[in-house]
């Protein structure tokens, strides 16, 4: 296989973003519509069905294995040079159909239009990134005890992975994967959240025109994720699992994967503590739980989810917060001037509006202004006097919502962040120096950013500990997931 050829195009699929309820196939080689089922695709703004994807089964899932393992053989044996150049022709053609993808993921699932604009530019930062990072897979050479004995070490591709992706960041959490793997040399297949399969398909089209060979990175949509992911586990063919998503899918893929000994990298639920001093400056503090909690309506797993404030300055804190809240804008994602779109769907929406309601019933006090919302929409909203007994308190919310929490020392605070059975990121805010370096040491959490609500980047490791989930992404640490150590000891004659 040469890298610039593609061996199979999938012209099912054009580059347009979701509506009037147009067909997208999946990006199999090989896939027949008529083989497969299809799914009709709602806007989480207004109910319309936007697009009808293919709703695909046993037969695409072994399709796509034998594809990719197929296309493993040959990928495999290119050099890194010929990946970095394929996967710096993909952020090309993906910087180039930004604004189609930008208003895909809004249409999908209700991200406002500007903020989809900078998850495609965040996303493609993954391709550019591992573009370069391809040619920098070094082996090693280790000093032996013999004279006649040579020892090598080699990183080697584990071979074909399954990505499975979650719809709250439906571009990223598939450039943070795939972009890796394509880098040490393995095929990918992404099976995106049910609710958002264009972008991912999409993505796949932008491949195929920057000349990536098509069964090298597949995507295969279905509407139930079992009916696919059963017969991709079980396959001894998929060597690695990648997946994002919620903590109990997660141990059921990690589970599973025993029985045929896959490499597994998890991203799972967080529950992510903000830690405010007294010493902090309030206005900045303010500014980034802004960013951090009402980023994609609340619906990303680092956001600030619990916040803890020095009590001596909860009153100026609570006060500047809730004014900022109250000035969010609510609207349909893709007007320009919207700041918080719908959440993802009803369960989202009823999840977010219990966590609301439990605790006004149990005591909590509502700071912002009340809204009238429908839909799946949900008021942003700040809480006051929250204790420990709330549903909001023990789990994510994945909504617009923070909850206010005083605390009175440094040691109270730390144990309150850390007790949970999540790990994935926290958040400090203090001018001192000691306190700053104490507490992100004490902090038990796989990200930790201090006087910063938006730690991530593509050259840093993202990922979580405890029930967050293992392995990394992003970085020099993401591509060591998709690469095997093998050690060559050679006797020379
Ligand atoms: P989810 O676990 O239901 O779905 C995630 C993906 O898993 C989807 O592609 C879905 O189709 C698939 N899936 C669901 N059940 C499956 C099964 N039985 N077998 C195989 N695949 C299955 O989660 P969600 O509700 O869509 O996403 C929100 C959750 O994801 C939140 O808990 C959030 O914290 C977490 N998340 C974590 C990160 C991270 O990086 N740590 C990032 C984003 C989201």
């Amino acid at each position: 296989m040469s890298a610039t050829s593609s061996s199979s195009q999938n012209p099912a699929v054009s580059l347009r973003p979701p509506a009037d309820a147009s067909y997208y196939a999946a990006s199999i080689v090989g896939f027949d519509a008529a083989d497969a089922g299809r799914y009709a695709l709602r806007s989480p703004a207004t109910g319309e069905v936007i697009a009808e994807v293919a709703d695909c089964g046993v037969a695409q899932a072994k399709l796509a294995v034998d594809n990719a393992q197929r296309g493993f053989e040959a990928w495999r044996r290119t050099t890194a040079f010929e990946r970095s150049a394929l996967l710096k022709a993909w952020h090309q053609a993906m910087m180039e159909a930004k604004e189609v993808l930008a208003v895909t993921m809004s249409r999908e699932m209700g991200k406002p239009i500007r903020e989809a604009r900078g998850e495609v530019d965040y996303a493609a930062s993954f391709l550019e990134w591992y573009a370069e990072q391809a040619k920098r897979v070094d082996g090693d050479i280790l000093p032996s005890q013999h004279p006649d004995k040579r020892l090598a070490v080699l990183r080697q591709p584990v071979g074909p992975v399954l990505a499975i992706t979650p719809w709250n960041f439906p571009a990223a959490m598939i450039t943070r994967k795939v972009a890796p793997g394509l880098a040490a040399g393995c095929s990918v297949i992404v099976k995106p959240a049910e609710q958002t399969p264009v972008t991912a398909l999409l993505l796949a089209q932008l491949w195929q025109q920057a000349g990536g060979p098509a069964e090298v990175f597949q995507v295969i949509t279905a509407e139930r994720p079992a009916a696919v992911s059963d017969v991709l586990m079980e396959d001894r063919r998929i060597r690695k699992v990648t997946f994002t998503g919620s903590t109990p899918v997660g141990k059921h893929l990690y589970a599973k994967s025993a029985a045929t000994m896959k490499r597994m990298s998890l991203e799972l639920g967080g529950h992510a503590p903000f830690l405010v001093f007294d010493d902090a400056d309030i206005e900045a503090a303010v500014a980034e739980v802004m960013a951090s909690k009402f980023r994609n309506g609340g619906q990303t797993c680092v956001c600030a989810n619990r916040i803890y404030v020095q009590r001596g300055i909860l009153d100026a804190f609570s006060e500047r917060l809730t004014a900022a809240v109250d000035e969010l804008r609510v609207g349909q994602p893709e007007d320009e001037t919207t700041q918080i779109g719908p959440l993802v769907s009803q369960a989202g929406r009823d999840k977010a509006q219990s966590h609301i309601d439990d605790a006004l019933t149990k005591g909590a006090r509502r700071l912002t202004a009340e809204r009238e919302v429908d839909g799946f929409f949900v008021a942003p909203t700040v809480l006051a006097d929250v204790t420990n007994d709330m549903q909001i308190m023990q789990e994510e919310t994945f909504g617009p919502v923070a909850p206010l929490i005083a605390f009175d020392s440094e040691e109270e605070a730390v144990a309150a962040a850390n007790a949970t059975p999540f790990g994935l990121a926290a958040y400090l805010w203090t001018r001192n120096l000691g306190r700053a370096a104490r507490v992100s040491e004490a902090l038990d959490y796989g990200i930790v950013g201090v006087n910063d609500g938006a730690p991530s980047v593509p050259q840093a490791p993202f990922g979580g500990v405890k029930d967050s989930g293992l392995g990394r992404e992003g970085g020099r640490y993401g591509i060591d997931e998709y690469l095997d150590t093998k050690f060559v000891s050679t006797r020379l004659d």
